[in-house]
């Protein structure tokens, strides 16, 4: 049903005979300006249906607003944020940022053709892998390695290889959610493998497991449980004793450990973080971690371990539908080779660099972000506070780390209205609202980017 104002709105048609839309359709997709126009048209007449006596544009005026409109819905939406949320590795900003390293082996290896699968010295065909294959050996001590998309896929492709047809035995306690609502069980399943979880939520001793093992299980699972603990009453088995039984019984002993830790965390405050090199020197048969999350490299998932049981991973047909690309490797490649000397990766690797800043920087940053902040129109105060950071995307909940903060006071409307604006300034800045303030949290953000955050607070006091 139509009424009469909107008789007065221009065809799609007519708007795109108009002088500026015509000079759009020659320089960009037809689709795209033909998509805009009607997207357009359809906000603006249900704006009319809710807003009575809106005032319609002339049809040149109408045009120049749309084309403008349209320019805008190009900024990219997947673009670099200033995270001053405090959370180092925030899934929904990307987890870990990378090295320069790392950036430059990723240009290098794409603007150009690369020796992905070829062997340099004889010419003949080689796996993708051994760029990181030799690294991630020397790193953790393990026989052999495989690199996936991320750990979700390397649980998928270490239960197809081992136990599809078979039952895994899992702590009931273990089998966790790992947000984006992805349940670790459904994509266990998805392997092919049966489920047999064992214990109670807070309690799992090694007879629990040792009473499940029969023919049909294929392989023992330990998972660490990284977001979330479980305290009290609780009864947890260790992977060495997991390990022993495995052996006794002729099963592997697959260990998720999440995070993917090469170095002691400890030095940086963070306690209890499983490191791959100690549960495979303990005798796992094959460990399973994420690229980037404590080890601050790409999405990768790695799967490391002993050569028998890689063997029957690296065959196995989801490899090839998991398996990561030239990007990937170079990044993961350039980040493990920083590794090689700790003190290189903790000056050149972001993540563990923002981890190992002292407290006295940040407040020395914070006492002088907050004398500028304090002075646009748009805070009534900006003053900088101690508070606790959090290392995030799946690691302990209970790591928590000094930091200091900028509180910022908004002059008018809301802390998440101000918070908003933030978001839709350039650079995009993401604090935290704690207490009616919003935090900006300097732990996840480097000295390099102090000059955005004023950049994106200056641009407030315009709106
Ligand atoms: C994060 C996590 C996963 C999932 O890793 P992705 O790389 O995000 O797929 C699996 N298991 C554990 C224990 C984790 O912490």
């Amino acid at each position: 049903m139509k009424s009469k104002p909107f008789r007065n709105i221009p065809s799609v048609n007519e708007l795109l005979e108009s002088p500026p839309l015509q000079n759009m359709v020659e320089r960009a997709n037809r689709n795209v300006v033909v998509n805009g126009v009607r997207t357009f048209l359809d906000n603006l007449r249900q704006e009319m249906q809710t807003t009575a006596d809106l005032p319609i544009p002339n049809p040149a005026e109408l045009a120049e607003r749309i084309v403008h409109w349209i320019q805008e819905d190009e900024t990219p939406s997947l673009r670099p944020v200033v995270n001053a949320t405090g959370i180092l590795l925030h899934t929904g900003l990307g987890r870990a940022p990378l090295a320069t390293e790392a950036l430059q082996a990723v240009h290098d290896v794409s603007r150009d053709y690369a020796s992905l699968e070829v062997d340099l010295a004889t010419g003949q065909r080689s796996q993708r892998v051994t760029a990181v294959d030799k690294l991630l050996k020397q790193l953790t001590g393990a026989e052999a390695s495989v690199v996936v998309n991320n750990n979700a896929g390397a649980t998928l492709l270490a239960l197809a290889a081992l136990a599809a047809g078979k039952e895994v035995i899992v702590a009931r306690g273990e089998l966790v959610e790992i947000g984006g609502s992805f349940r670790l069980p459904e994509v266990m399943e998805q392997s092919g493998a049966v489920l047999h979880e064992v214990g109670s939520t807070n309690k799992t001793r090694i007879t629990d497991y040792q009473n499940a093992i029969t023919e049909h299980t294929g392989a023992l699972l330990k998972v660490h449980p990284s977001n979330y603990v479980v305290t009290g009453f609780t009864e947890e088995t260790h992977i060495n004793d997991l390990i022993a039984l495995g052996r006794k019984r002729h099963i592997p002993v697959i260990h998720d450990i999440g995070s993917g830790a090469l170095l002691d965390f400890a030095q940086f405050g963070v306690e209890g973080e499983p490191l791959a090199t100690e549960s495979l020197r303990q005798g796992a048969d094959v460990v399973l971690f994420s690229g980037d999350k404590l080890l601050g490299g790409p999405q990768c998932g790695i799967i490391c371990g002993s050569q028998i049981w890689m063997n029957r991973i690296a065959t196995h047909p989801l490899m090839r539908a998991l398996r990561v690309d030239k990007m990937t490797l170079a990044a993961l490649a350039a980040t493990l080779r920083l590794y090689r000397d700790p003190k290189e990766a903790i000056h050149a690797i972001p993540l563990l660099r923002l981890l190992n800043t002292p407290v006295e920087n940040l407040r020395q940053r914070a006492e002088k972000l907050s004398t500028q902040l304090a002075t646009l129109p748009a805070f009534t105060t900006a003053t900088p506070v101690d508070d606790i950071s959090f290392l995030g995307g799946g690691s302990l909940p209970n790591q928590q780390l000094a930091t200091v903060c900028v509180a910022l006071v908004p002059a008018s409307g809301s802390v998440n209205q101000t918070a908003a604006a933030l978001r839709a300034a350039d650079p995009a800045v993401f604090g935290r609202v704690h207490n009616n303030q919003l935090l900006l949290d300097l732990r996840t953000v480097s000295p390099s980017e102090d000059q955005k955050l004023l950049e994106a607070a200056s641009q407030l006091a315009l709106s």
